[in-house]
Protein backbone atom coordinates (compact mmCIF):
# COMPACT_ATOMS: atom_id res chain seq x y z
CA UNK A 1 0.00 0.00 0.00
CA UNK A 2 1.01 3.59 -1.10
CA UNK A 3 1.63 6.17 1.73
CA UNK A 4 1.44 9.84 0.89
CA UNK A 5 2.74 12.67 2.72
CA UNK A 6 2.95 16.06 1.18
CA UNK A 7 4.57 19.67 2.71
CA UNK A 8 3.32 22.93 1.39
CA UNK A 9 6.68 25.01 0.52
CA UNK A 10 7.39 28.13 -0.92
CA UNK A 11 5.33 31.13 -1.06
CA UNK A 12 3.83 29.31 -3.94
CA UNK A 13 2.14 26.97 -1.23
CA UNK A 14 3.04 23.90 -3.72
CA UNK A 15 2.62 20.45 -2.82
CA UNK A 16 5.46 18.49 -2.88
CA UNK A 17 4.57 14.83 -2.47
CA UNK A 18 6.55 11.78 -0.88
CA UNK A 19 4.78 8.19 -1.60
CA UNK A 20 6.20 4.90 -0.10
CA UNK A 21 5.29 1.20 0.62
CA UNK A 22 5.93 -1.39 3.12
CA UNK A 23 9.13 -2.07 1.72
CA UNK A 24 10.44 1.95 2.81
CA UNK A 25 11.09 2.55 -1.00
CA UNK A 26 10.06 6.19 -1.83
CA UNK A 27 9.65 8.21 -4.95
CA UNK A 28 9.55 12.15 -4.48
CA UNK A 29 6.96 14.35 -7.14
CA UNK A 30 7.39 18.03 -7.28
CA UNK A 31 9.86 19.02 -4.75
CA UNK A 32 9.20 22.91 -4.78
CA UNK A 33 11.23 23.32 -1.17
CA UNK A 34 12.87 26.39 -2.12
CA UNK A 35 14.62 27.90 1.04
CA UNK A 36 17.24 25.89 2.79
CA UNK A 37 15.10 24.89 5.99
CA UNK A 38 12.46 23.59 3.85
CA UNK A 39 15.20 21.33 2.04
CA UNK A 40 16.07 20.06 5.06
CA UNK A 41 12.46 19.74 6.15
CA UNK A 42 12.12 17.02 3.56
CA UNK A 43 15.00 15.27 4.35
CA UNK A 44 14.46 15.08 7.85
CA UNK A 45 11.53 13.24 6.91
CA UNK A 46 13.01 10.93 4.28
CA UNK A 47 16.07 10.00 7.13
CA UNK A 48 13.18 9.89 10.22
CA UNK A 49 11.23 7.27 8.42
CA UNK A 50 14.25 5.39 7.21
CA UNK A 51 13.08 5.58 3.70
CA UNK A 52 15.17 4.82 0.59
CA UNK A 53 14.00 7.33 -2.50
CA UNK A 54 14.42 5.65 -5.62
CA UNK A 55 13.44 8.66 -8.10
CA UNK A 56 12.73 12.06 -8.73
CA UNK A 57 9.07 12.66 -10.71
CA UNK A 58 7.67 15.91 -12.32
CA UNK A 59 4.16 16.11 -12.89
CA UNK A 60 5.55 19.11 -14.99
CA UNK A 61 8.17 22.03 -14.56
CA UNK A 62 6.68 25.46 -13.76
CA UNK A 63 8.95 27.23 -11.58
CA UNK A 64 7.02 26.50 -8.30
CA UNK A 65 7.22 22.68 -9.27
CA UNK A 66 11.09 22.53 -9.64
CA UNK A 67 12.81 24.94 -6.83
CA UNK A 68 14.49 22.04 -5.12
CA UNK A 69 14.65 19.65 -7.89
CA UNK A 70 18.83 19.96 -8.52
CA UNK A 71 18.67 19.48 -4.22
CA UNK A 72 16.70 16.40 -4.30
CA UNK A 73 18.91 14.88 -7.52
CA UNK A 74 21.84 15.56 -5.43
CA UNK A 75 21.11 14.93 -2.02
CA UNK A 76 19.51 11.31 -2.80
CA UNK A 77 21.42 10.30 -5.42
CA UNK A 78 18.50 9.81 -7.85
CA UNK A 79 17.15 10.51 -11.64
CA UNK A 80 14.99 13.19 -12.32
CA UNK A 81 12.02 11.48 -14.70
CA UNK A 82 9.53 13.87 -16.45
CA UNK A 83 7.82 14.00 -20.36
CA UNK A 84 9.53 15.30 -22.94
CA UNK A 85 7.50 17.45 -24.60
CA UNK A 86 7.97 20.15 -20.44
CA UNK A 87 11.66 20.48 -22.07
CA UNK A 88 10.89 23.92 -23.16
CA UNK A 89 9.15 25.13 -19.95
CA UNK A 90 11.97 23.67 -17.62
CA UNK A 91 14.77 25.57 -19.83
CA UNK A 92 12.39 28.48 -18.91
CA UNK A 93 12.83 28.39 -15.39
CA UNK A 94 15.56 30.27 -15.23
CA UNK A 95 14.76 33.17 -16.76
CA UNK A 96 11.26 33.34 -15.34
CA UNK A 97 13.00 33.28 -11.96
CA UNK A 98 15.21 36.11 -12.56
CA UNK A 99 12.24 38.21 -14.29
CA UNK A 100 10.03 37.41 -10.82
CA UNK A 101 12.97 38.24 -8.74
CA UNK A 102 13.18 35.20 -7.27
CA UNK A 103 16.81 34.11 -5.74
CA UNK A 104 17.58 30.66 -4.73
CA UNK A 105 16.65 29.04 -7.90
CA UNK A 106 19.07 25.73 -8.82
CA UNK A 107 18.89 24.90 -12.64
CA UNK A 108 18.36 21.35 -13.20
CA UNK A 109 17.95 18.74 -16.43
CA UNK A 110 16.24 15.71 -16.81
CA UNK A 111 17.51 11.85 -16.87
CA UNK A 112 14.71 10.29 -18.04
CA UNK A 113 11.70 10.32 -19.59
CA UNK A 114 7.91 9.30 -18.98
CA UNK A 115 4.87 9.23 -21.47
CA UNK A 116 1.44 8.06 -21.86
CA UNK A 117 0.94 4.26 -20.97
CA UNK A 118 4.31 4.08 -19.06
CA UNK A 119 4.29 2.28 -15.57
CA UNK A 120 6.77 3.36 -13.30
CA UNK A 121 7.50 0.93 -10.69
CA UNK A 122 9.07 1.55 -7.08
CA UNK A 123 9.33 -0.92 -3.78
CA UNK A 124 6.09 -3.43 -4.49
CA UNK A 125 3.79 -0.22 -5.85
CA UNK A 126 3.19 1.02 -9.38
CA UNK A 127 2.10 3.92 -10.98
CA UNK A 128 0.37 4.36 -14.32
CA UNK A 129 1.47 7.31 -16.44
CA UNK A 130 -1.22 9.74 -18.10
CA UNK A 131 -0.53 12.36 -20.47
CA UNK A 132 -2.68 15.14 -19.38
CA UNK A 133 -1.75 18.47 -21.45
CA UNK A 134 -3.22 21.90 -21.18
CA UNK A 135 -2.11 23.88 -17.79
CA UNK A 136 1.57 22.90 -19.33
CA UNK A 137 2.47 20.70 -22.92
CA UNK A 138 4.28 17.87 -20.76
CA UNK A 139 2.11 17.78 -18.02
CA UNK A 140 1.60 13.97 -16.82
CA UNK A 141 -0.32 12.28 -13.54
CA UNK A 142 0.79 9.62 -11.70
CA UNK A 143 -2.08 7.02 -10.87
CA UNK A 144 -2.50 4.06 -8.68
CA UNK A 145 -5.15 2.04 -9.28
CA UNK A 146 -4.58 -0.16 -6.33
CA UNK A 147 -4.55 2.63 -3.88
CA UNK A 148 -7.17 4.39 -5.77
CA UNK A 149 -6.03 7.82 -6.45
CA UNK A 150 -4.37 10.03 -8.87
CA UNK A 151 -1.07 12.76 -8.55
CA UNK A 152 -2.41 15.53 -10.61
CA UNK A 153 -0.51 18.06 -10.39
CA UNK A 154 -1.96 21.54 -11.65
CA UNK A 155 -4.81 19.92 -13.50
CA UNK A 156 -7.44 19.78 -11.54
CA UNK A 157 -7.78 21.44 -7.86
CA UNK A 158 -10.66 20.96 -5.61
CA UNK A 159 -13.45 23.33 -6.81
CA UNK A 160 -11.14 24.81 -9.20
CA UNK A 161 -8.71 24.20 -12.43
CA UNK A 162 -4.93 24.64 -13.73
CA UNK A 163 -3.92 28.42 -15.16
CA UNK A 164 -3.95 28.67 -18.72
CA UNK A 165 -2.71 31.95 -18.82
CA UNK A 166 1.22 30.92 -19.12
CA UNK A 167 2.99 30.73 -22.34
CA UNK A 168 2.44 26.95 -23.65
CA UNK A 169 -0.51 26.35 -22.27
CA UNK A 170 -4.09 25.47 -23.36
CA UNK A 171 -7.27 25.88 -21.82
CA UNK A 172 -8.81 23.49 -24.31
CA UNK A 173 -6.48 20.73 -23.69
CA UNK A 174 -6.77 20.85 -19.88
CA UNK A 175 -11.10 20.54 -20.29
CA UNK A 176 -9.63 17.85 -22.50
CA UNK A 177 -7.58 16.11 -20.16
CA UNK A 178 -9.80 16.28 -16.99
CA UNK A 179 -12.46 15.32 -18.94
CA UNK A 180 -10.83 11.96 -20.73
CA UNK A 181 -7.97 11.18 -17.62
CA UNK A 182 -9.49 12.55 -14.84
CA UNK A 183 -13.07 12.53 -14.81
CA UNK A 184 -12.53 8.95 -16.54
CA UNK A 185 -11.84 7.50 -12.81
CA UNK A 186 -14.26 6.03 -9.93
CA UNK A 187 -15.30 8.53 -8.37
CA UNK A 188 -14.01 7.28 -5.14
CA UNK A 189 -10.44 7.80 -6.50
CA UNK A 190 -8.74 10.78 -4.33
CA UNK A 191 -7.27 13.34 -6.08
CA UNK A 192 -3.51 15.22 -4.97
CA UNK A 193 -2.88 18.21 -7.18
CA UNK A 194 0.03 20.45 -6.95
CA UNK A 195 -1.85 23.31 -4.51
CA UNK A 196 -4.54 23.22 -1.88
CA UNK A 197 -6.23 20.21 -0.34
CA UNK A 198 -6.38 16.69 -1.43
CA UNK A 199 -10.24 16.32 -2.77
CA UNK A 200 -11.92 13.23 -5.15
CA UNK A 201 -13.27 13.08 -8.57
CA UNK A 202 -16.78 12.18 -7.44
CA UNK A 203 -16.97 15.35 -5.32
CA UNK A 204 -15.08 17.59 -8.49
CA UNK A 205 -17.47 16.07 -10.80
CA UNK A 206 -20.58 16.86 -8.55
CA UNK A 207 -19.35 20.42 -7.03
CA UNK A 208 -16.78 22.06 -9.05
CA UNK A 209 -17.67 25.11 -10.98
CA UNK A 210 -15.83 24.78 -13.93
CA UNK A 211 -17.66 21.94 -15.21
CA UNK A 212 -21.46 22.40 -13.50
ZN1 LIG B 1 2.14 24.70 -12.79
Amino acid sequence: MINIFFFSFSPFSENTYVLFDETDEAVIIDPGCLSQAEKERLSRFIEDKKLTVKALLQTHTHLDHVFGSAYVKRKFKVKMYMHRLDLPVLSDVELRCKTWGIGGYEPVEADEFLEEGDVFEFGNSKLDIVHVPGHAPGHIAFISHADKFIIGGDCLFKGSIGRTDFPLCSHEDLMNSIRNKFFTLPDDYRVYAGHMDPTTIGAEKKYNPFFN
